[in-house]
């Protein structure tokens, strides 16, 4: 029986970014043939708009829209939501986008909106792994594919 896990929605082509397109990452179909996917938006499945305002995280427990709005109840709705249908699918990974303020996982966007990074994780990708499930940027989606090197 395939795994199930969880995919940013964007990944798989969906537009759902902020700026209304998606970002593929053409490798993440390969998945299908040994993982059953569940696309999900955390942005989305927080009440925001699409499209919608770039935003960042600034500092631990505030987001941010490019405009100054405290976008925080959101991000936290839709991380809250995601990590209910992980638990309702048993998921025990995901695959996500990296450097989103939602998604991202090692490094993101420092709160400032001028491109420049610092380590840390999107408010979805930090609850997930605290409830034990495990990240994996999209940048290491071979990683999950059988017979390839990690
Ligand atoms: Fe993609 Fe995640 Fe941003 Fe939604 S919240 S557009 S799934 S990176």
């Amino acid at each position: 029986q395939k795994e199930t896990i969880l995919v940013s929605a964007c990944l798989l082509g969906v537009n759902c970014r902020y700026d209304g397109n998606h970002g593929e990452n053409k490798e993440i179909l390969a998945l299908l043939d040994e993982y059953h996917l569940i696309p999900v938006c955390p942005e989305q499945l927080g009440g925001m708009e699409t499209p919608r305002l770039a935003s960042e995280r600034r500092g631990e427990n505030t987001v941010i829209s490019q405009s100054g709005q405290d976008v925080t109840a959101f991000f936290e709705k839709g991380a809250g939501e995601t990590l209910k249908l992980a638990t309702i699918f048993g998921c025990k990974k995901a695959v996500l986008k990296e450097r989103s303020p939602s998604c991202g996982h090692g490094m993101i966007y420092d709160g400032t909106f001028s491109g420049n990074k610092i380590p840390g994780s999107g408010v979805t990708a930090a609850l997930l792994q605290e409830n034990g499930i495990e990240v994996i940027g999209e940048s290491k989606i071979h990683s999950l594919i059988t017979g390839t090197d990690n």
